[in-house]
Parts: structure tokens; C-alpha cells; sequence
């Protein structure tokens, strides 16, 4: 058995359904070890809540100063799955690795036990080529990404922000690829900010609306115009910002009552040409301009990043060619991802994993052949970073 798809199989047979890890980490910590990783277990949350996250750190000391800093590739990733729904629908339990017709099937096969393991014995194969290389590499993983996320990867960027721990690259192994792995890479993720409005008005018997003051009646207008608005065009990387409502709830079940309020779920999804505050000032705007009378909580989900195409964006690109034949696919698109807590700590961050189609359903699984794929292509980025680093020293 190749030892990716082993390892892969370790890993979804723990039951580490979020924000639980089970063993997880400690498969990984006993592998990362060996190669010389220092490994902290980063344990966060509230006792009801407990996320364990694993900051691990292979240093490199370059050759030509020892004194100086390595430049630092971390590898970003979640052990945590989403719940399975109905046991009875899956054809095969999903936390015993079962394979059918050259797939792997079970919960995190694609999200993203299979990415974990692909890092782990690349760099396995990548130190036997080269025990000395030229750049430390680190491992930031976390039991809290299908949750809330709030004591996960958010809770280990602010305490390497504290150290000052040095970070250069990242690479997400979340599954951003359609058909083929390496097809589609994401390089930046729109931002997402929500909103709950609360407009008010004045209960009352529906017969005698001129004593009363519908709160329905009074954002409609508003709400058609907010639905109207171009918030922005996009730009090269995003598709324009859009604004869309969730829920809306007014009303006392009875049908002759005018509500005395309307609440209003919404949430914008952002690109770099809009922030928190331009959003929520026209917003407002708008419904000042409607003289309602409301309330507004705002929650920022994550900021919008980028990491424009250049050094390292190439370096995927071209070690994504050499496996497949041809270069992936550069998008923005889809939810949020750590990728957005990463970017504030990381210089470039891509996120890079296997075909996405039967991530979160029942019968999750992957090709064995992409697990492969996957494997090769990280080893790929390793060696090019490896010889790009290597080149500027003979050079300078
Ligand atoms: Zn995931």
C-alpha cells in the first residue's frame, strides 16, 4: 500500500468530528518528529468547546549565514470533519476506509485528511533528497475549521504575530480542484461581513393600520433599493462585491396583527475594491435615507486577501505543470477558508487540494490516483523552492 493512502486511512478512521481531532494529530506529530519538527499541541476554547491545534517547526539555517533566518514554508490544514447525516444513507461507514472501483471512500477523504497525509510523506521523500535544505518548513493544523473557528488557526496566527515567528509561504491543502487535482488553486478569498437588522414599528390590530406602523411595509422600499445597489466592480482577482439576505422574520403567527418589528439577515461577500467600513456606511445610508427606525449588529466573518500572481504563485504553477501537463486555474472564488487568518501573518498563501465534488456528502471519497497526484505535486513545490533557493545563492 503506498504510503500516502495509508496514512490517509489512519486519519479517517478517527472519529474527529468537529471540533474533536480524536488521534489525528498525534499520527501526524509521530510521523513530523522523526523528521526533526519541534511540535507544540495548542490546546484553546472553553471546556465544552476544546479545539486542539499543532504548531510544528523544522528550522533551516542557510548555509551561507547561519545567523540569518531561513525563509519559512508552512503547511495549513484541519483534522476536524463536518458530521455524517444519516448513517443509513453512506454505503459504507464513514470512519472505516473502504475502497470501490479505484476509489477511497469515508468522511475527510477530500476534506482534508487526504491533503494532511500527502504533505506529511512528501516531506518524508522531500528530506531524503535533501537533508540540508535551504528553507524551514512548518505544519499549522487545527480541529476548528469546520466550526466556528474561533480557537483553531485565528488563536495560533495571534501567538506567532506575538513571537514573531517569520512566515513566508503557505499552502492550504483544502480541496480547491474541480476534476483534476492541481486543475483550480485558489489564491485569495473574498472577505464576508453580516448583518442583522432589526427595523421597528408598531404593533397593532390589522383593521387599524393608521394606529399602528408596519415594519414590513417600511423596509421593503429600502430593501428593494439595497438589492439594486453595485457595490463594487470587482477587479482582476474578484468578481464584484454582492449583497444578499439570509432570513427575514416578522410577524405574530396571527393574521390579524401588523409585526412590531421586521428583522433582517444579510451578508455581503467582499472583494479587495470594498472594506468593512465603505459597506457599512452606504448601507446605513440607505436606510437613514428610508428614516427607519432600526438597530444593526455587524459581524466580520474575514477579510478579503490576495496573493498576486509572482514568485511563489509561479513556483505551484510550474510544479502543477510538471505533474499534470498543464497549469491550474487561478480563483477566488467559493466560501471562506483559514487562508484568511494565515493572510494576515503570511506573505503569499495559496490553498491547493484535491477535486472538491463530494466534499461535505454523504459517501465522501477520492480517486486513489488523485491522492497520488496530490502527493507529487507538493513534492514538486518542495524541490522547485528547493532549487530556486539554491539558484539565488550561487548567484548573489
Ligand atoms: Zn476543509
Amino acid at each position: 500500500m503506498s504510503k500516502t493512502l495509508e496514512l490517509t486511512e489512519q486519519l479517517i478512521s478517527q472519529v474527529s468530528v468537529t471540533p474533536a481531532d480524536a488521534n489525528c494529530q498525534n499520527l501526524l506529530i509521530q510521523r513530523l518528529k522523526p523528521m526533526g519538527f519541534e511540535c507544540e499541541t495548542l490546546m484553546r476554547g472553553p471546556d465544552d468547546f476544546r479545539v486542539t491545534n499543532l504548531w510544528a517547526l523544522k528550522t533551516a539555517k542557510p548555509k551561507s549565514d547561519p545567523a540569518l533566518c531561513a525563509p519559512v514554508l508552512v503547511f495549513a490544514g484541519h483534522t476536524d470533519v463536518v458530521p455524517t447525516g444519516p448513517l443509513k444513507a453512506w454505503s459504507s461507514d464513514p470512519f472505516t476506509p473502504s475502497h470501490r472501483e479505484g476509489k477511497l471512500y469515508g468522511r475527510g477523504s477530500s476534506d482534508m485528511k487526504s491533503s494532511l497525509a500527502a504533505m506529511v510523506v512528501a516531506l518524508e521523500e522531500f528530506f531524503d533528497l535533501n537533508p540540508a535544505p535551504s528553507f524551514s518548513v512548518a505544519f499549522l493544523i487545527t480541529s476548528d475549521e469546520e466550526g466556528p473557528a474561533n480557537d483553531g488557526t485565528v488563536a495560533v496566527c495571534e501567538l506567532l504575530q506575538e513571537r514573531g515567528q517569520r512566515l513566508d509561504w503557505c499552502i492550504v491543502g483544502e480541496p480547491t480542484s474541480i476534476k483534476i487535482t492541481g486543475d483550480m488553486i485558489k489564491n485569495g478569498r473574498r472577505g464576508t461581513l453580516s448583518g442583522k437588522l432589526v427595523v421597528k414599528g408598531i404593533q397593532g390590530h390589522i383593521a387599524y393600520p393608521q394606529l399602528a406602523k408596519n415594519p414590513i411595509h417600511l423596509i421593503s422600499p429600502a430593501l428593494a433599493e439595497l438589492v439594486d445597489i453595485e457595490w463594487d466592480q470587482g477587479n482582476e482577482f474578484f468578481p464584484p462585491t454582492t449583497w444578499q439576505i439570509s432570513n427575514i422574520h416578522a410577524g405574530t403567527g396571527a393574521n390579524n396583527v401588523i409585526p412590531g418589528e421586521c428583522i433582517v439577515d444579510f451578508n455581503f461577500r467582499f472583494c479587495t475594491e470594498s472594506s468593512v467600513e465603505s459597506l457599512q456606511q452606504r448601507l446605513k445610508s440607505v436606510l437613514d435615507h428610508h428614516a427607519l427606525e432600526y438597530s444593526l449588529q455587524w459581524t466580520v466573518g474575514g477579510l478579503p486577501f490576495i496573493t498576486p500572481p509572482g514568485e511563489f504563485v509561479g513556483v505551484v504553477q510550474n510544479a502543477i505543470e510538471k505533474v499534470n501537463g498543464h497549469k491550474a486555474q487561478l480563483s477566488t472564488t467559493g466560501g471562506t477558508s483559514d487562508g484568511r487568518f494565515i493572510a494576515q501573518v503570511c506573505k503569499e498563501v495559496i490553498e491547493l487540494g484535491p477535486p472538491n465534488a463530494s466534499i461535505h456528502k454523504v459517501d465522501e471519497h477520492i480517486e486513489l490516483s488523485e491522492l497520488e497526484r496530490l502527493k507529487h505535486i507538493y513534492l514538486e513545490i518542495l524541490q522547485q523552492l528547493q532549487e530556486n533557493l539554491t539558484k539565488v545563492v550561487r548567484s548573489s
